[in-house]
């Protein structure tokens, strides 16, 4: 496999090309080859970004109509055919059936992008400065939402201060026994707290990258419930576990709540194609014409993807099948945390954004190592990279999930015999 000019031209920041020392070349649904030919079944799926597999072509055809018929690629934020189809599909299969109203901001392409933008206009609604976030929160790699993210290596980088967080307990930190949400209740009302009232409270009902930490919808209703008693902007980064992958739409239709915010990226294009939102509660939005702005607010490839993603979501034999692979994979998870508890401690997560807790990250790291092997590709989180993520696309077939599974109980099993 020629690697050659990536180990000599690309920058040291690679990773995941470390972690798969492989030159990957054709993908279809759940299945990517590498230049060998040598197939495997991705559970990574960029990290969540192709919820709906590779090159699905309820979402790639008509894009390829689209490429070929001469219409418009890039449009800043000026109307056009494309992005008023989206915003009509969006709004119809997507907000109405869930009794949603949103104003929706096309901000720059990227996650961190559309959380950059929400937390600019809950500061300049509430004319407040600091924000509340979560441990083990990510929200991006620019620097507010790097200043709202919890891991160390995250917050350090760029070697500037960040201003303006207050870090709480996420839900379940540090232990099962502390009331997070009564805190964040308690010291908001109290004058002696020492922690000023924040301009909204951002965070992940799954948290992805910290270790798949789940919030309850009893949490998050109570969250919800003290951001409207103290006046604070709620913001959702339904980026990574948002677009399907917890088997709903968004992630926090499960607590019935409807946030103040609510930030999609990530597999919203439904092809890869680069593309995120900001959903605005109607009345927050107080945005001057102009005010927040960026180049690639007008990818019209994704507004047609985005759009053809959407559609799937009025197909109840669409929605019936994400619900039923879900549960599947959760039994599959149960049946291997069973078999072998030496290796994993416990389940992780919820639906489709699953993983499973390992005893150590050196255990995580050898089960990786012979999953790739076997042909399998899966990634570790949290915050000492000791459980393995389990992101299939949430369209896989029962064969390939069946036989990643396999692959995945196979390369605990030789760790369980070989330790
Ligand atoms: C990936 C991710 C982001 C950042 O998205 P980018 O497109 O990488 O900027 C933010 N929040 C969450 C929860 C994510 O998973």
């Amino acid at each position: 496999m020629n690697t050659d000019v990536f180990t000599t031209y690309e920058s040291n920041v690679r990773r995941y090309a470390r972690s798969f020392p492989t030159v990957f070349t054709k993908a279809l649904g759940a299945t990517i080859w590498d230049e060998a030919g040598k197939p495997y079944i991705d559970f990574l799926v960029g990290s969540g970004a192709l919820n709906y597999g590779h090159n699905n072509q309820n979402i790639i055809a008509p894009a390829i109509e689209y490429l070929v018929g001469e219409n418009i690629l890039l449009s800043l934020d000026m109307y056009t055919v494309a992005k008023r189809e989206f915003i009509e599909v969006f709004v119809d299969s997507i907000l109405k059936p869930r009794g949603l109203s949103y104003k929706i901001q096309f901000p720059g392409p990227t996650g961190t992008n559309a959380n950059e933008a929400a937390l600019a206009l809950a500061r300049k609604y509430t004319g407040r400065s600091s924000v509340m976030a979560f441990t083990n929160a990510f929200h991006g790699m620019s620097l507010g939402s790097l200043a709202v993210s919890g891991s160390a290596s995250t917050r350090e980088l760029g070697g500037v201060a960040r201003h303006d967080v207050i870090r709480v307990p996420y839900d379940g930190y540090p232990s099962k026994a502390f009331d997070s949400a009564s805190y964040i209740d308690f010291v908001l009302g109290d004058a002696g707290s020492g922690i000023e009232k924040p301009a909204a409270i951002i965070l992940e009902t799954i948290q992805a990258e910290g270790g798949l930490n789940t919030a309850s919808a009893a949490w998050l209703t109570e969250i919800q419930r003290i951001c409207r008693k103290h006046g604070v902007v709620m913001i959702v980064d339904d980026i990574q576990a948002g677009a399907g992958r917890t088997g709903e739409f968004f992630s926090f239709e499960f607590a019935d709540i409807d946030p103040d915010i609510v930030c999609l990226s990530k597999s919203l294009s439904g092809s890869g194609s680069p593309f995120s939102i900001v959903l605005i509660r109607p009345d927050l939005d107080i945005w001057n014409p102009g005010e927040h702005s960026g180049t690639f607010r007008g990818n019209n490839l994704a507004f047609v993807t985005a759009g053809a993603m959407c559609k799937l979501w009025s197909d109840t034999q669409f929605t019936a099948g994400v619900q039923g692979t879900a549960a599947k994979l959760q039994r599959h998870l149960d049946s291997l945390v069973a078999k072998f508890p030496t290796c994993v401690e416990q389940k992780r997560g919820r639906g489709l954004m699953a993983g499973l807790k390992c005893r150590s990250q050196a255990v995580v790291g050898r089960v990786h190592d012979v999953a790739f092997e076997n042909g399998l590709l899966i990634e570790s989180s949290g915050p000492n990279r000791d459980v393995i993520k389990v992101l299939p696309p949430i369209t896989i077939t029962d064969d390939e999930l069946d036989h990643g599974i396999a692959i995945l109980g196979h390369a605990l099993k030789e760790q369980v015999n070989e330790h």
